[in-house]
């Protein structure tokens, strides 16, 4: 089906806008500008869209209906959400447009007389009801685990996988025999129903630190649904979106699991993410730690020359980044230099600490990915952890039977003195002890983070 040429014109706009939102933000800098450049290309799109469709008059209306409906909706949440409920928010957007990828193809190719659709539409029709339908249940489970609606951790049962399997190879047969024997309706409203378990199946038995990035994999697979509808509908723009989102979805999932030094496959078929506790815990009894005073480490602090701030999940629940930042003012009034040291995994969302230091103010320049800044912690004066736990394990290093050995880790226990910022001596997302904390180098200093930071702050400026 050609395109006239404005529209196609239009729409190879709205792609390279994409493309260049997509890339912008890749950077903290630009990401407010790249969310914007591609938010525009998605209103070119739409408006170019409303050209090319044959609607009647009531297929406006219900459109402007489910605009006016869903603006504020998506405004709403998106405003209102915490920062860190971000990944059970994006569960459920993402979630709703794998449905809606699924269903646009069963309409589409209902509405076609039967015999008329070819090979490559057929494939695509149940490619985005199978992958959509899938995201769309996924999605669900992941929301209520992730919301606390259901058990978050890994749901498992005896012949779990041997089910799945048996769901997933229903779902190849019958995909092909809509394709090759045209069994169109039905098998398409079976395909739907069957994916929907899949959904649910492959996502019960995945849990804890592993949901975010199922939800980044669910992600992906709702765009390559997208980009099968972009096939069905001959619409290009639906083509290059749905594949970005594709493509940035699994490349995202890719770096989270290698971040948190596991595989795809294990991450999905081994039920990992179960809160397991370490030899470590289970073996120690009572142990002795080093606790200061704000005063006594205010007084460090004051008098370092060097001072690496290690933020984590704590540091986003207590909303301390303002804190965070008034202490390294204060500092480097005082001739400090100071840094951030961002764990690619810290908080509960990739880019997490980033996006709250941002919001803080806190200069770029200042921010530090892992690798860049992994090999200074043996010339710092204090690392100061705050907030953060399974980031600085050294378990990671050094403890084979650890849930997180072998996931890359902020060197802070390199550091002359670490100063660990929490409220008690429980463990992180992992669930498991830190060695960190007993260390002799290690000072405690416990209580909430904005509390903690803002007497610090007032210790720094009396030392
Ligand atoms: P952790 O979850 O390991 O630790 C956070 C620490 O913050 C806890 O030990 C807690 O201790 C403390 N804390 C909680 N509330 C407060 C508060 N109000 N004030 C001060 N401290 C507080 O966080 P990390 O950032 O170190 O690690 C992230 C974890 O999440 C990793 O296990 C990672 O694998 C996982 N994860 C992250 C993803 C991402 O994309 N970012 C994706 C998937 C998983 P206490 O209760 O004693 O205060």
């Amino acid at each position: 089906m050609g395109l006239p040429s404005g529209i196609t014109l239009l729409y190879l706009l709205a792609a390279v806008l994409f493309i260049v939102g997509l890339h912008q933000l890749s950077s903290p800098r630009h990401a407010r500008s790249g969310n914007l450049v591609a938010a525009a290309g998605a209103v070119i799109a739409f408006i170019t869209t409303l050209f090319v469709l044959h609607h009647s008059a009531l297929n406006l209306i219900l459109m402007a209906l489910a605009i006016l409906i869903g603006i504020p909706i998506g405004a709403v949440a998106a405003r209102a959400v915490k920062m860190t409920a971000m990944p059970q928010m994006v569960a459920s957007f993402n979630g709703v447009g794998g449905g809606a990828a699924a269903l646009v193809a069963i309409v589409e190719f209902l509405g076609r007389p039967a015999g008329t659709t070819s090979l490559v539409v057929s494939i695509s029709v149940v490619f985005a009801v199978v992958i959509g339908a899938t995201s769309f249940a996924g999605s669900g489970i992941a929301y209520a685990k992730l919301q606390e609606m259901m058990r978050g951790t890994p749901i498992t049962y005896p012949g779990q996988q041997p089910v799945n399997a048996a769901v997933g190879a229903a779902i190849l047969l019958l995909g092909v025999l809509v394709v090759v024997a045209g069994i169109g309706v039905l098998g398409l409203w079976l395909l739907l129903l069957l994916a929907l378990v899949l959904g649910v199946a492959f996502v019960l038995p995945i849990g804890g630190a592993d949901m975010p990035v199922v939800i980044s994999l669910l992600n992906a697979f709702t765009g390559l649904a997208v980009a099968g509808d972009g096939f069905v509908l001959g619409n290009p723009v639906l083509i290059v979106g749905g594949t970005l989102v594709g493509a940035s979805g699994t490349f995202l999932t890719m770096m989270m699991s290698e971040a948190m030094g596991r595989s795809i496959a294990n991450l999905l078929f081994g039920a990992f993410g179960k809160i397991q506790v370490g030899p470590e815990t289970a073996a120690s009894g009572p142990r002795n730690v080093r606790s200061g005073s704000a005063e006594d480490i205010g007084t460090l602090l004051a008098y370092s020359q060097r001072v690496v701030i290690v933020p984590g999940y704590g540091l986003a629940v207590a909303q301390a980044q303002h804190a965070a930042r008034d202490l390294a003012e204060a500092l480097e009034k005082r001739g400090v230099a100071v840094e951030y040291a961002i764990h690619p995994v810290a908080g509960r969302m990739p880019g997490h600490m980033n996006v709250l230091l941002a919001e803080a103010n806190v200069p770029y320049e200042q921010l530090k990915d892992m690798d860049e800044i992994n090999d200074s912690f043996k010339s710092t004066d204090v690392a100061l952890v705050v907030g953060a736990n399974d980031v600085v394990n050294p378990a990671a290093h050094n403890s084979p039977g650890s849930p997180i050995y072998g996931m890359p880790i902020l060197n802070a226990d390199q550091a002359r003195n670490i100063v660990f910022m929490k409220r008690s001596m429980r463990p992180g997302f992992a669930g498991i002890d830190n060695e960190l904390m007993y260390d002799p180098k290690t000072i405690m200093f416990f209580g909430d983070a904005k509390d903690s930071l803002t007497k610090l702050v007032a210790a720094v400026k009396a030392a």
